[in-house]
């Protein structure tokens, strides 16, 4: 069994109608794991097929023809009310980090004004301080100020999910929670999670730029470190 890696796959056959698995390279899944793929396309059978289907209508809704030119026309905060409205969900969560109060105060403002009902619940809430989950002062970001005794409540994805429950949203929606925290949260949801916004402190929470910059590149991490 070789590892899937289609990242480095220069062809992608995948993405046309004729290809023969002769023809693909020694990584592809197609040609590796054919009963993988059956199984689980068999899922799509089973499961929620208008997640699916809408899923792929809302990704055609993205383009339009302008000009003569088949031009993107739906920022992702549009697909995302495009997308619930097709779904017919009415109430969503969204959970924010507090570092992203305003743009979360936003995001709501939008999604209210698009007819939906919104709650929404910060990381920090609950005002838990961090050694409650035996995190030691000096791995309070307040030890960066020199002061690690200071209260600083800890994010609290399980909570802002339970909370989020409490309301049965229908959908949840991420703007800007720490990595792991993200994760976190997803678990313990029970509405579907989608990420409007993932945190990224440094590149104004865009983290292609790290792909695109020489001044963020990994090299410079690397160098850092030694
Ligand atoms: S599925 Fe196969 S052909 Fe498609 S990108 Fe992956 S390796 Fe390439």
């Amino acid at each position: 069994m070789v590892a899937p890696q289609c990242a480095k796959c220069v062809d992608r056959k995948c993405y046309v109608e004729e290809w023969s698995s002769e023809k693909l390279p020694g990584f592809c899944p197609m040609r590796d794991k054919p009963e993988v793929i059956d199984a689980a396309m068999e899922r799509y059978e089973s499961g929620d097929r208008d997640l699916y289907v809408n899923s792929t209508i809302t990704e055609q809704r993205a383009y339009q023809m302008v000009r003569g030119r088949v031009m993107a026309v739906r920022p992702r905060m549009l697909e995302v009310i495009k997308f619930s409205e097709m779904m017919g969900w009415n109430r969503l969560g969204v959970a924010f980090c507090v570092g992203l109060a305003e743009e979360a105060r936003r995001v709501v403002e939008i999604l209210e004004g698009a007819g939906f009902d919104v709650c929404s619940v910060c990381c920090k809430c609950g005002s838990v301080d961090k050694t409650w989950w035996g995190i030691s002062g000096e791995d309070k970001i307040a030890t960066v100020r020199g002061s690690s005794e200071a209260f600083e409540a800890g994010c609290n994805p399980i909570v802002q999910a339970e909370v989020l429950n409490s309301e049965s949203t229908e959908l949840n929606v991420i703007v800007g929670l720490c990595i792991g925290h993200d994760i976190q949260f997803t678990e313990c949801s029970e509405a579907p999670v989608t990420t409007l916004i993932v945190k990224d402190r440094v590149t104004g929470h865009n983290p292609l730029a790290a792909l695109y910059s020489g001044y963020h590149h990994p090299r410079l991490w690397r160098e850092e470190e030694t």
